[in-house]
């Protein structure tokens, strides 16, 4: 049997020289025109209190806390300037009672 590994050895021991720049193949990803996508801004929160039981869910998700409680178990936007639009809350919550509107 032939145990000749050098070449095996070779492949897996050379010594990779990649130094900064890094650079990619220009694909369509990574076209400046495509790769840098903006950042929604937020239009409104819609909430639909009638629909909202106060579970919490998306209070306790949003990342910027801006969503709380009022008095009456109803979720508000009450630091809607924090918003990152990241749909959490619209996503999970299980009513549909919030939804993030976004402008261009
Ligand atoms: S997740 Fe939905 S139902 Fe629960 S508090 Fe938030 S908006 Fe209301
Ligand atoms: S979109 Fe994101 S940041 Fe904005 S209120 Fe919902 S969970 Fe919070």
């Amino acid at each position: 049997m032939n145990t000749d590994l050098s070449l095996f050895s070779l492949t897996f021991t050379s010594k990779i020289n990649i130094e900064p720049p890094y650079t990619f193949p220009k694909t369509h990803l990574n076209n400046s025109e495509h790769f840098y996508m903006a950042k929604p801004k937020l239009e409104k929160h819609h909430i639909n209190r009638d629909w909202c039981k106060g579970c919490g869910i998306c209070v306790e998700l949003c990342p910027k806390k801006v969503l709380e409680l009022d008095d009456h178990e109803k979720v508000s936007a009450l630091r809607p300037q924090d918003c990152i639009c990241c749909k959490f809350c619209e996503l999970r919550c299980p009513d549909l009672a919030i939804e993030i509107e976004t402008k261009e």
